[in-house]
């Protein structure tokens, strides 16, 4: 039992090494292995075995020789630059799917619209359908190194299994990451929306290198994602960042989730639309006679400063303010980034929500919490599954060599 203990830990040593030099190659661009030996600790014949390693699956190239310290010019290194995934990203009416390069760059991207009526085996077929399209054209298909998938929640990332999102009926149990790697052959990792947007602002965002960070999608349902010492944090059943379903307004209006008052129900892009509808059944609704209720038509009209539009969409911002803060009170993160339509289609919600969170947060920091919005739009969760995915490999490199 002892010598299988000890080989296990052998193969755990080498899997965090391996980890350690990819993500130094990340950092520092072309690099010698003394540099790299400086950076991780490891020794040079360390760090030159491991980039043998890697030298022959493709993960590393040669990209030089750099400044001689007084005997030969060391030969430099860096990341394959053409090495790319292929991101998934399932929506409550559409799949987006993306090629996507270590640098978080969109190379070539699909988009296709979902109705209610489909079933989980014909968007199985719509979902390959999709990757097949953007594999036919590449050149390179050895360079595609994995297919990261992002949904919404609830997911279990050990599974691959999207368990049964409340807005999407034709999905339960889907084991979406066994049938793609049946397909494909390929590493493949499914992460929750928001966590996987979230992943995406720590890898490719502005909040990159930042250690801890909160992530808020307030979008048609509003999601949390939690970057804690660099990595997602899931809590115990996968179930951490929830905070669309942290109750607000206790015997507030019902959500999906079945409980009362939630973030969610009171200011996500649903609970918008649902308080337009009342007041256009009131007569109430906007006074140049919109008769729409949906989102764009609202942030349109806010834009046109339509009073009411303005009103609820403040209302909306107010909540959020109160949630978010509630969220940073108990996380304490060094950043919170918000994504999603509401802040992109009614901008000035950012200017409320950062004034409430600063002025409730308990917080001995000389500057105010950092708070800013995502520069991603509505490619957040694509780009967030290919930073899950790249953040997958990376911490099991072995991954890129079988
Ligand atoms: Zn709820």
């Amino acid at each position: 039992m002892a010598s299988l203990s000890t080989a296990a830990n052998a193969e755990e040593i080498k899997r965090q090494n391996r980890s350690f030099v990819l993500h130094a190659l990340r950092n520092s661009g072309s690099v010698s292995n003394a540099d790299l030996a400086g950076q991780t600790g490891l020794s040079v014949m360390s760090i030159s075995t491991i980039i043998k390693e890697f030298l022959a699956h493709d993960v590393v190239e040669s990209s030089g020789s750099g400044t001689s310290q007084g005997g030969r010019k060391p030969i430099l290194y860096q990341l394959q630059p053409d090495n790319y995934v292929v991101s998934v990203a399932i929506h409550v009416d559409n799949i987006q799917t993306a090629k996507i390069n270590m640098q978080g760059e969109i190379l070539q991207s699909e988009k296709k619209r979902i109705c209610g009526q489909l079933k989980q085996n014909e968007l199985a077929a719509l979902v390959c359908d999709l990757i097949d399209q953007l594999m036919e054209d590449s050149r390179e298909k050895d360079k595609l190194r994995g297919i990261g998938v992002s949904a919404p929640g609830p997911v279990d990332t050990e599974t691959g299994t999207i368990i049964k999102p409340p807005n999407i009926q034709a999905i339960e149990q889907w084991e979406i990451t066994a049938l793609i790697k049946e397909h494909y052959q390929l590493p493949v990792f499914l992460e929750r929306d928001a966590n996987a947007a979230a992943l995406g602002e720590h890898w490719f965002g502005s909040s990159e290198k930042k250690e801890s960070m909160l992530y808020v999608l307030a979008d048609q349902g509003i999601g949390g994602g939690i970057i804690f010492k660099g990595k997602v944090y899931r809590g115990f059943l996968n179930g951490a960042g929830e905070i669309g379903h942290h109750t607000i307004e206790m015997g507030g209006p019902k959500c999906s989730c079945g409980s009362y008052g939630c973030l969610e129900a009171l200011a996500s892009g649903i609970a918008i639309t649902m308080k337009a509808e009342a007041l256009l059944d009131q007569n109430k609704w906007l006074p140049s006679g919109e008769q729409k209720t949906d989102l764009l038509t609202i942030f349109q009209a806010a834009e046109a400063e339509e009073p009411l539009a303005k009103q609820l969409l403040e209302e909306t911002a107010n909540y959020l303010g109160v949630g978010i803060a509630n969220a940073a009170n108990i996380l304490n993160p060094e950043e919170i980034i918000i994504g999603g339509s509401i802040v992109h289609g009614y901008p000035a919600a950012m200017e409320t929500i950062t004034y409430i969170v600063n002025d409730r947060i308990l917080y001995n920091g000389k500057e105010p919490l950092s708070i800013k919005r995502s520069q991603f739009k509505e490619e957040a969760q694509l780009v967030g599954a290919a930073a899950a995915i790249w953040d997958h490999l990376f911490s099991d490199p072995q991954l890129f060599m079988t």
